[in-house]
């Protein structure tokens, strides 16, 4: 846990006035609910028959046999319900948040994922959903927007700023200034003011506990566990049993984009242009140009595509329990090439910069060492992204065709049955 919402420096509640009292009764009200029988009850049974937990660990057989080294393990969060670990967050905090009495959620998304879980976790709870996008990111990932709305969310592009992200939770945190009393706001990672650093740390934690009693079971010699980081979520879900305890390797993955220089990546953790700043209500490591702005991040995978990190992953940065490493977008799509061919397993192209870095750590370590990477996704959703690098001429006809049967106008019919 935090000291008062603080990870060594990192962290704090940096909110406007109006927001202290929401965030301290969501303080409180999450800390009963953890104590509550009835409550942890609710959840591992939605963690069960709505999620699919827990989700397996996969010896990574034949991708193991040909990189030579280490045994690697395959976390495989990517089955969960909606395709990522996002989901563990999304029905933790929805079901808080009516525990608590509210009948309205929030949230903001950049790629679509975090929405997508948060209404699909509304949708099984009966809570209504609004979700702030972007309008630059609603119009390149209309896949993830159609199936918001098919659960029933209302999702709302924000035209200020960037029209990204950043911009998406700025218009959150003003709608939740105006109406906390009736309404959650589900962030999406490991950040943002106390409590959400915790609290999205204690409902991803669930894949840490699972891989603790899957290495138990399996008896297995761990050297190291990976995962990608963004915000933060998956890797301090992942590593929570652990980091506290002075081994296996905890490794962090950033996105390497497509080179070093400033504006190519989204690497906050290694590398020099990185400062301590004070962003979103929270403080800690975060990309900025000369002047103090917020700078443009740059990576193929836009899970993550985030200028900042969650508090207590800058602080085990920091103090070395963690090691980071970054992997570039090449890197990152041949990983996924890799472990679909080896594994018939596809990767989310976030989850491929932990399967990287985990290829690259198993080659060096001696044989009869398990290296456990989490799957933090499956790769189904990046279809668009990846499609156009690996076959990009039959993509291009691919799409021409389908623009071309819709402007002859489509008979629905042909596919709605009789
Ligand atoms: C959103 C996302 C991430 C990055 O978010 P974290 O908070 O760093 O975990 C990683 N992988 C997948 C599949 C995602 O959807």
């Amino acid at each position: 846990m935090s000291a008062q919402g603080y990870f060594n420096r990192f962290g704090g509640r940096y909110v406007a006035e109006v927001l202290r009292r929401p965030l301290e009764d969501l303080e409180e009200g999450f800390a009963h609910a953890m104590s509550d029988p009835s409550f942890l009850t609710r959840l591992e049974v939605l963690r069960r028959d709505f999620i699919g937990r827990p989700t397996p660990l996969l010896f990574a057989e034949n991708a193991s046999r040909e990189i030579g080294g280490a045994d690697i393990y395959i976390k495989m969060e990517g089955l969960a319900h909606t395709g990522a670990h996002k989901i563990n967050n999304a029905i933790g905090q929805a079901l808080l948040a009516k525990r608590m009495g509210k009948t309205r959620i929030i949230a903001e998304t950049g790629a679509g994922q975090h929405g997508l879980a948060t209404a699909s976790a509304c949708a099984r709870l009966g809570l209504e959903c609004v979700v702030y996008m972007g309008d630059v990111d609603v119009r390149r990932q209309q896949p993830n927007v159609a199936a918001m709305e098919l659960y029933g969310a209302r999702v709302i592009p924000v035209t200020s700023g960037s029209r990204t992200l950043k911009d998406a939770i700025n218009e959150a945190m003003r709608d939740w200034a105006a109406s906390f009393e009736t309404t959650h706001y589900l962030i999406g990672s490991a950040l943002g003011p106390a409590p959400f650093p915790d609290m999205v740390r204690e409902f991803q934690s669930v894949i840490g506990r699972e891989t603790l009693d899957q290495i138990a079971e399996r008896k297995l010699d761990v050297e190291a566990l990976v995962a990608c980081v963004g915000g933060g979520s998956n890797a301090i879900g992942f590593f929570e049993p652990f980091r506290s305890l002075p081994a296996p390797r905890l490794i962090g993955a950033e996105a390497g984009g497509i080179g070093p220089a400033v504006g190519e990546n989204a690497v906050r953790m290694t590398g020099t242009a990185a400062s301590d700043g004070i962003i979103h209500g929270y403080k800690s490591r975060f990309l900025v140009t000369e002047d103090g702005q917020v700078a443009e991040t740059r990576s193929i995978s836009a899970g993550l595509d985030y200028p900042g990190i969650g508090p207590e992953l800058a602080s085990l940065g920091e103090s070395g329990r963690i090691e980071f490493t970054s992997v570039t977008d090449d890197k990152a799509l041949d990983a996924v090439r890799f472990f679909a061919r080896t594994e018939g397993v596809i990767f989310a192209l976030e989850s491929a910069h932990a399967g990287a870095a985990a290829l690259e750590i198993a080659r060096n370590c001696s044989p009869h060492k398990a290296v456990i990477v989490n799957m933090s996704g499956r790769g189904d959703k990046d279809i668009f992204i990846t499609s156009p690098v690996f076959r990009p001429e039959q993509w291009k006809s691919f799409l021409a065709a389908e623009l071309s049967r819709l402007e002859a106008g489509v008979d629905i019919h042909l596919f709605g049955g009789n």
